[in-house]
């Protein structure tokens, strides 16, 4: 795609979606490009407004540099956005960049969905910018090349257009009274594609809504010990979450412990997320203070380098 039309297209989403991007949240394939800084060197701009800008990876040798929810990545690989059995959704956000380790994962796992669960493919939501880094919808995580979101829909059996990509809705799984999976959608090939995540080596962690962590619970038979790695999260109603480990050789990668080896699945583990405070939060007296962006220089110092390197050749 030519560098000026993913601008033109990131600019759309930025402004179709000020405050969250989820599986369901629709892009747009008629959009705008970002307009230049003013003041790019402002201390106080937030380093979503750079790295949101960034069209392309850095031309440099492959990095993965500091936290998930707190970094970059130099060298990422694009997933190609049709494969034999996987589509790339909302290309207009231009953020289906990982980490190779995280592109070879993709690919092997959507050949599986295909095997083994029987879908033509799996459908691909965000995964990271060019060069990683805070974005300017959703996501607190996904900035180093090591998270990508994988719909709950299985691909249809055809090519998407890409006015359906930026439109198509995921399905909502869970139930409108949110204790359980919704059982006219839920299928036992979802705990496949799950399970097929899950057991991946270099996958360190999945979220899922609490009540699909539920029926995996319920529904795992055999070696039920991948269910460790599968953990209840907040949203993740239409898409699940994967996250792999540092890569080997990532020394400046900071990882995450791994999660306890419990399957997480007894009535005590699982009641935090089914009580009726977590099910229905009430809204603040006081609402929050909108927290300031994250700065370049609150962000690891190799992130400059990251963002100032020449855009690597396509
Ligand atoms: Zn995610």
């Amino acid at each position: 795609m030519n560098p000026r039309l993913i601008l033109f297209l990131l600019f759309c989403a930025a402004i179709v979606s000020a405050t969250a991007a989820l599986a369901q949240d629709k892009g747009s394939v008629d959009a705008k490009p970002l307009p230049p800084l003013a003041n790019p060197n402002d201390p106080k701009l937030g380093a979503k407004e750079l790295f949101g800008r960034k069209v392309l990876p850095a031309a440099m040798q492959t990095r993965v540099v500091g936290f998930y929810a707190k970094g970059c990545i130099a060298g990422a690989e694009a997933l190609p956005i049709d494969g034999k059995t996987w589509q790339v959704m909302r290309l207009s956000r231009n953020r289906n960049w990982a980490h190779p380790d995280m592109v070879a994962l993709l690919e092997r796992l959507a050949a599986k969905a295909h095997k083994e669960a029987g879908w033509p493919g799996i459908l691909i939501g965000d995964m990271s910018q060019p060069r990683g880094g805070p974005m300017f919808t959703g996501h607190a995580s996904h900035q180093v090349g090591l998270d990508a979101d994988i719909w709950l829909t299985p691909m249809p059996n055809r090519q998407l257009s890409r006015n359906e990509r930026e439109e198509m809705s995921a399905v909502m799984m869970v139930r409108s009274d949110r204790l359980d999976i919704d059982p006219g959608v839920w299928t036992p090939n979802h705990l496949t594609v799950i399970r097929a995540a899950a057991q991946e080596p270099s996958v360190q962690r999945i979220f899922v809504n609490a009540a699909i962590k539920k029926a995996l619970c319920r529904e795992a038979k055999g070696d039920r010990s991948w269910l460790s790695k599968v953990r209840p999260m907040y949203g993740h109603d239409y898409h699940f979450h994967i996250r792999i480990k540092c890569p080997a050789g990532s020394g400046e990668c900071e990882g995450q412990s791994p999660p306890s080896e419990s399957e997480g699945c007894s009535a005590g583990d699982l009641a935090y997320w089914f009580k009726d405070s977590t099910i229905h939060p009430k809204p603040p007296k006081v609402p929050p203070k909108p927290k300031p962006p994250m700065t370049l220089a609150q962000m690891p110092a190799a992130c400059r380098q990251v963002l100032a390197a020449p855009d690597a050749k396509q």
